[in-house]
């Protein structure tokens, strides 16, 4: 079975290491022009450069995005852009603007371009268009059944990503205009507010509400699909993508870590948990999920109709770092906890590992009553070792 490539969202550097250190074989991330999710933070081009020394230390590869509808004067320094990625070592670009396209192939020689889901491409042929234009990957449309993408496998030798979890559009990927009419942000210039996500009440033509009390939604559950994975590595796709730039870290650590265990379990021929791999996920996950399109249409159950969705643990803090000798422990907290409750552990290295808080310390050995700063540093005394970069959840009595 050829390897098949996991390939994470970063918003910036310090997810990009996250990602890296939790089983992303590719990061993808955006810089500061000409990438879709102008809200996400974004990386500078020192951040680019730090990104990809530190992928390429781990064998990892770094992708940026450059995926927005561009208008004119987004041409505005493009050529030193490409050159200066192609220099900082980026391994590919992933856009959808044709000029784009021609250019980078123009000037760059290394650096491979791979077409964002963003041109929704859901057919051979046009993957063979592409693959004849000199382009080394498609993201496929997210409208695809694992039937067609199967069927294209067969007929085109263009490197092929498909997305298998985060985030879903209620359009046809991103062509949508919902978001400008609402507030004057462009989804296909970064700006997407998500506005199919906000509930709505329908009135008719009397301004006579319809449904009395209740909230309409339009946006689609998010995509997981676990079950799709094993499928995929079958049909010989190089690339399983996660979508989700602008979510936590605490996230992007929970559904890597999944996904890696899921896709090293399958490729060494092992029986997959699927039960406790959705457990998993439910501890980061804040919105309901479905399949999408991937084992058959999409209908009432892949919608959200003004339901809400929590995940079932609650992050508290990151390993910042661990002393052998004391076995103190330095961690940043971002969530209340407090002695006596139950914290969860786990990390790139570190099954899940639960203990009973007994005491915190401030970073002066002050003994405090509970962790309730966002961002404190803060000291336990853990009986056993951890890394930095290790997650700690709260588990509920
Ligand atoms: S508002 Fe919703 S449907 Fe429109 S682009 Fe954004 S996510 Fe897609």
């Amino acid at each position: 079975m050829k390897k098949i490539e996991l390939l994470a969202p970063a918003g910036n550097l310090e997810k990009c290491k996250i990602a890296i250190l939790y089983g992303a074989d590719a990061v993808y991330i955006g810089g500061k022009n000409f990438s879709l999710r102008a809200r996400a933070s974004n990386f500078s081009y020192e951040d680019i450069k730090e990104a990809c020394r530190f992928a390429h230390d781990h064998g990892a590869k770094i992708y940026v995005t450059m995926n927005i509808v561009p208008h004119h004067e987004d041409f505005v320094q493009l050529e030193p852009y490409l050159l200066f990625l192609e220099e900082a070592g980026v391994n590919a670009i992933i856009c959808s603007s044709v000029y784009l396209i021609d250019l980078a192939k123009k000037i760059t020689h290394r650096m491979e371009v791979h077409l964002s889901t963003q041109l929704s491409i859901a057919n051979s042929e046009a993957c063979n268009s592409f693959y004849n234009k000199g382009i080394e990957r498609i993201v496929l449309a997210r409208e695809l059944s694992l039937d067609q993408i199967s069927q294209i496998r067969k007929r085109t030798a263009v490197g092929l990503e498909v997305f298998i979890h985060g985030g879903m559009c209620s359009s046809l990927s991103g062509r949508c205009v919902l978001s400008n009419h609402m507030v004057n942000r462009d989804a296909n210039r970064g700006g997407c507010a998500h506005s199919c996500r906000w509930n709505y009440r329908l009135k008719d033509e009397q301004d006579k509400e319809v449904l009395p009390g209740r909230m309409l939604n339009m946006g689609s559950k998010d995509l997981m699909a676990l079950h799709a994975v094993p499928v995929l590595m079958d049909i010989g796709i190089d690339s399983l993508k996660i979508e989700g730039r602008m979510k936590s870290d605490y996230y992007l650590a929970t559904v890597i870590k999944c996904y890696r265990e899921l896709i090293d379990t399958y490729a060494a021929g092992k029986e997959i948990n699927y039960q406790r791999l959705e457990e998993e996920i439910a501890k980061a996950e804040n919105r309901e999920t479905a399949t999408g399109f991937l084992f058959h249409e999409v209908g009432i159950e892949e919608q959200v109709y003004g339901s809400d969705s929590h995940p079932t643990k609650e992050f508290v803090g990151m390993v910042l770092d661990y002393d052998e000798q004391t076995k103190l422990t330095r961690i940043e907290q971002r969530n209340y906890f407090k002695p006596g409750d139950k914290l969860e552990f786990f990390g790139p290295q570190l099954p899940n590992t639960q203990w009973i808080v007994d005491c915190i310390w401030d970073e002066e050995r002050n003994i405090l009553d509970a962790a309730r700063h966002p961002k404190q540093k803060i000291l336990l005394k853990l009986p056993f070792r951890v890394q930095p970069k290790d997650m700690i959840r709260l588990v509920l009595k």
